[in-house]
């Protein structure tokens, strides 16, 4: 694709990026046949290639409107797109830079600025976060359906975490709205761990990944919180031994294996978050390469389950079937899920921000995840866990707590 970029961005580091990625695009449309918004509203402007024409235009200095940003605000981020492009087009940077921009060059209405900015102040809270989860359960009763389903009734117990008996350590990252949802999850994955021979920790005082920030249009806020999870995790990182960071939410993964980009022109960080970048692993990875010290299992089969493989893990890490072939060794049946490809409608902030759209993506997902008739649904990332429970009556958790039960 040719490009024109403006004078405003033509030579800064992100002109230079987003001047890369369109030049790589043939136009092809490959991609909008794996667009979820793309498949519900048929919208040319409602798919990737729509939206990098929209934001070629915005880069080349053409007015930016309104309808932009919805055609961008309407995009999930669950980058199915870069996963079936043939050319390589990196449409998640691309996104980010071009989010960028629309945010400084159009104004929102007040209702939707208050809206994000309260998601952006309590989300990342893990405190904070807790308490309004409380409160809700509380109100549960009295509140809109539309609220209600999105406050979980109870909050699974998390179990008791192993003390660090061994000399193999990894580090865990507890994450801001996990420890309140699902706090079975890290304590699971430090319990199967041990089994393995790898204890695993937590930094003290370590907060969000970032990216709930830098996803809803605070880059700088979600970049300052990237730094301060880097100083949690440095000298633990430099002093304390520790093989690999571990991400237990898939959600988080991406994010993390993303710092050495991101963080890249920024002199007092590049080089730990390069290295923090390459010492993160999805849980599965690690699960996958040490399986053998699990054996044996039980002989009893484990349960029938639909496994739910999270944007951030097939598209965003480009982890695809490990999970799945972790599960099957251990003897779970799993059954086919149509369409695994397709968001759930999650994505973050997305359910709360585009609710019809998510609401119908998580109605096709929990459809399809029930054609086979499993006994539960299991999935990677909390956000995706939550959203799914919250349209079902059907168990959904996070894999790993499954593993663990089978082990017991
Ligand atoms: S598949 Fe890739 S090259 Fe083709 S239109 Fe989509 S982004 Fe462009
Ligand atoms: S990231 Fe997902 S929703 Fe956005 S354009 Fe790509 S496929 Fe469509």
């Amino acid at each position: 694709m040719q490009t024109a970029l403006a004078d405003f961005i033509r030579d800064t580091p992100e002109g230079r990026e987003a001047d890369a990625i369109l030049r790589k695009c043939v136009h092809c449309g490959f991609c909008t046949a794996t667009c979820p918004t793309y498949l519900l509203l048929g919208d040319e402007n409602d798919g990737p290639r729509g939206r990098i024409y929209l934001m070629k235009q915005a880069l080349e200095g053409q007015e930016i409107t309104d309808k932009t940003r919805l055609h961008l605000d309407r995009c999930l981020t669950c980058r199915a797109c870069e996963t079936t492009c043939p050319s390589g087009v990196q449409y998640g940077r691309l996104l980010d830079i071009g989010r960028k921009l629309v945010e400084e060059k159009t104004a929102r209405p007040a209702w939707e600025r208050v809206k994000r900015r309260a998601l952006a102040a309590v989300l990342p809270h893990r405190s904070l976060f807790a308490l309004l989860l409380a409160l809700g359960r509380v109100a549960r009763p009295v509140l809109p359906a539309s609220i209600a389903e999105k406050v979980p009734a109870s909050t699974p117990e998390a179990g008791a975490w192993p003390a660090p008996r061994h000399a193999r350590k990894m580090l865990a990252l507890a994450g801001c709205v996990q420890p309140a949802l699902a706090p079975d999850i890290n304590a699971a994955a430090a319990r199967v761990f041990d089994r393995i021979g790898i204890s695993l920790i937590e930094a003290k005082g370590a907060g969000c990944c970032g990216a709930l920030r830098f996803h809803i249009g605070y880059q700088e806020e979600g970049l300052a919180d990237m730094r301060a999870l880097i100083d949690r995790w440095w000298p633990m990182i430099e002093r304390g031994g520790v093989e690999a960071i571990v991400m237990t939410a898939s959600g988080c993964g991406v994010m993390v294996k993303e710092y050495a980009h991101l963080l890249r022109h920024d002199r007092a960080y590049a080089g730990k978050a390069e290295k923090i970048s390459a010492m993160t692993r999805d849980l599965s990875e690690v699960i996958d390469a040490e399986y053998a010290r699990l054996e044996p299992l039980p002989a009893k089969k484990g349960g029938r389950i639909a496994f739910h493989p999270p944007c951030t893990l097939q598209h965003g890490q480009d982890i695809k079937g490990l999970t799945e072939r972790v599960l099957a060794r251990a003897g779970f049946e799993l059954t086919p899920v149509p369409d695994s490809h397709l968001c759930c409608g999650s994505a973050g902030t997305y359910s709360i921000l585009q609710p019809e759209l998510s609401g119908q993506l998580k109605r096709n997902k929990l459809s399809a995840l029930a054609s086979g008739a499993p006994e539960e649904i299991l999935t990677a990332n909390i956000g995706c866990l939550a959203h799914l429970q919250s349209g079902t009556e059907r168990p959904v958790r996070h894999w790993i707590a499954a593993l663990e039960e089978r082990l017991n």
